[in-house]
């Protein structure tokens, strides 16, 4: 089966595990070798063997990466870079110049509102932020004609805001603009944007797809072949390309990304089911629950509800800090998707940057990147971090 079927009519799981290579026609090996070379050899000037001649613009164990992930997002055409702001970054200069504007989320990826607001405007690139669970607020901070990108998350980060992605994209397409959706939180398993209309997928690879916290790393994946076109240009031209060893780890991540979000979802379900009944928990914010004001949409666009979950505490800031303090389990880190739980404490961690802006978040709040561990000593690390009433 050649790569292009697996695409088309293959499920996801082994999509995952073929799309991108096939066994090495010489060797048979199953796996794509760590092409650790710089240069190829050519068979005459100009006589290259499959159209490489320099791994910055191509090298076989990123491209084998390239197809896999170009399956799972249903794309024509993947891209992986060194980190997900490498990959941001390359599309933003891709298909914006000086003078145009991108609507981005009020409450977007701290990386990514600083290169908004600090590395792109000094080129000349505005910015306006609106809430991304807000089609009416997103549609009105568009500017005719110098909107060129919707920029979107769902679910947001740490208070887990949904987006609706079919109604974004026609509300982008309206204004003659493309809308790119940072896919990381959801991963492909659980949400395909490019299935509902948006243009670009974006991933910091470094979580759910590498999923072992082993590397750092950033996908791009579209569906229009023009689009393809620049990125590439652009991939080459500013170099910011994954190497092969963190190629290699990121696809041997890949394979398993459906059994393990299956499990990240399965712990996290019984996690919200416990902080739920927990009396020092104030409030659990998980876009599964229906209170969620995003639930219906979620539940429309999403497989299963994801492995984060943000809930606050009935003690206060201090209480939040003892929590993150005294769990053993959970690792006290920045950081999401991998196999192991991580617990932090946002208003002191990932966003001590916002503190004072319309972003701050609540002092009592805590985010979970709830891992694959045995569920039960998950459950005992949180009630005994929590504390008891008295
Ligand atoms: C981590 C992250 C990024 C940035 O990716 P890096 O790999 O750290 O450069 C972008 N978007 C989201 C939603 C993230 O969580």
């Amino acid at each position: 089966m050649t790569s292009q079927q697996h695409r088309s009519k293959s499920g996801f799981e082994t999509r995952a595990i073929h799309a991108g290579y096939e066994p090495d026609p010489m060797t048979g090996a199953v796996i794509p070798p760590i092409y650790a070379t710089s240069t190829y050899k050519q068979d005459g000037v100009g006589g290259m063997r499959g159209g490489y001649e320099y791994s910055r613009s191509a090298n076989p164990t990123r491209t084998a990466l390239e197809g896999v992930i170009a399956a799972l997002e249903e794309g024509e055409r993947g891209f992986a870079f060194a980190s997900g702001l490498a990959a941001e970054d390359t599309l933003i200069r891709a298909l914006c110049r000086p003078g145009d504007h991108v609507v981005i989320p009020d409450d977007a990826y701290g990386g990514t509102y600083r290169l908004f607001d600090k590395v792109e405007q000094v080129w000349g690139l505005e910015h306006s932020p609106a809430p991304v669970s807000d089609v009416d607020a997103m549609r009105a901070a568009i500017r005719p004609g110098k909107t060129k990108l919707v920029w979107v998350e769902t679910p947001t980060n740490p208070m887990l805001n949904i987006g609706d992605i079919e109604a974004l994209a026609s509300v982008a397409h309206d204004a003659g603009a493309l809308l790119v959706v940072d896919n990381t939180f959801a991963s492909p398993y659980l949400q395909q944007p490019l299935t509902l209309g948006a243009d670009i997928v974006v991933h910091s690879t470094t979580k759910y797809c590498g999923g072992h916290s082993d590397v750092v790393g950033g996908a791009l994946v579209v569906r229009d072949l023009e689009v393809a076109e620049k990125v590439a240009f652009h991939q080459n031209s500013m170099g910011a390309v994954a190497g092969p060893f963190d190629a290699f780890l990121t696809h041997r991540g890949l394979k398993t990304l459906g059994v393990r979000m299956d499990r990240h979802c399965d712990n996290a379900e019984k996690v919200v089911e416990f902080l739920t009944s927990h009396d020092q928990v104030a409030q659990v914010i998980y876009p599964g629950l229906e209170e969620h004001p995003g639930h219906a949409v979620a539940a429309k666009q999403m497989k299963r509800f994801g492995g984060i979950i943000s809930f606050r505490v009935t003690g206060g800031e201090q209480h939040a800090l003892d929590v993150c303090g005294r769990a053993e389990v959970f690792t006290l880190g920045e950081s999401l998707g991998g196999v192991e739980s991580l617990i932090e404490h946002p208003g002191r961690m990932t966003h001590a940057s916002v503190a004072g802006t319309d972003l701050e978040v609540p002092a009592d709040l805590i985010r979970l990147s709830v891992g694959i561990e045995s569920i039960d000593d998950l459950l005992g690390d949180l009630d005994r971090s929590l504390g008891s009433a008295d």
